[in-house]
């Protein structure tokens, strides 16, 4: 397979000879409304932070199906949606989130269940919990995702959410060889951590040894908190860097 990050939650991913796009964000640099309410440093500039690092034709051709694990402002956006076709094929987690889609034009619209497939993809939806404490009720659900197939390693997209006992049952029952994660450790000036933290990250690898854990989700909006930077310190300081992967917007990702 090749992980291809593109910015903040925006992958795409060649997995059995499809390409499916995560999470697509295509908003100009500063072009989204600011968020709720400021960042854990009261830094409250708009989103998102950086240029795409392709163009978006370059990012949408040829892709075969994409996944929307949520619907907040920094995984989809009124320029994805006016960007892509509207019969693209598009696994959204819930009822609520394909009203919302079909709103928009979308006319191919699948909601993710534990069994789902695209072609010989087995598809299955994995559980998610978008943060700590009050703020978890703010953030609402999200959907992570599994791909396995034949010919490829294991795949878990664990999405928006923090380490807790669903992510070890996941990595426990469906043992991905590859995991991406959110990290960044997002956070408002109120409230707890929104994503996985550094040591969220440690806690996966610990659940997961073997496999290469690749973190996006990284410098793309302004409530970032834990740079790229300061989680490859971490990770090197704990002698797990081998095993983490922190691509660079852009950057593809061969495993
Ligand atoms: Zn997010």
């Amino acid at each position: 397979m090749k992980v291809q990050l593109i910015r903040n939650a925006t992958m795409v991913v060649e997995y059995a000879g499809k390409k499916m796009l995560v999470d697509p964000m295509f908003s100009k640099k500063g072009a989204l409304a600011r968020g709720p309410m400021p960042a854990k440093d009261w830094n409250w500039k708009r989103n998102p932070n950086n240029e795409l690092p392709l163009p978006v034709a370059e990012i949408i051709k040829d892709i075969d199906f994409m996944v929307l694990t949520h619907l907040h402002f920094d995984h989809w956006d009124k320029a994805a949606a006016d960007a892509l076709p509207k019969n693209i094929k598009i696994f959204v987690q819930d009822e609520n989130d394909k009203k919302t889609i079909t709103k928009s034009g979308f006319t191919n619209l699948e909601i993710l269940t534990e069994n789902s497939t695209f072609g010989d993809i087995k598809l299955s939806r994995t559980k998610a919990q978008h943060g700590k404490g009050f703020i978890l009720n703010l953030a609402g659900q999200v959907a992570g995702i599994v791909l396995r197939h034949s010919s490829e390693k294991t795949l878990y997209i664990a999405a928006d959410t923090v380490w807790y006992e669903e992510v070890e049952k996941t990595i426990a029952k469906f043992k991905p060889e590859v995991i991406v994660v959110n990290g960044g450790d997002n956070r408002f000036i109120i409230g707890d951590q929104l994503v996985m933290s550094k040591e969220d990250i440690y806690k996966t690898h610990q659940a997961a040894p073997k496999a290469d854990i690749v973190v996006v989700h990284m410098e793309g909006v302004y409530h970032n908190t834990l740079s790229r930077k300061e989680l490859r310190q971490f990770v090197d300081q704990k002698s797990i860097g081998e095993n983490i992967i922190i691509p660079e917007d852009g950057e593809t990702v061969s495993l």
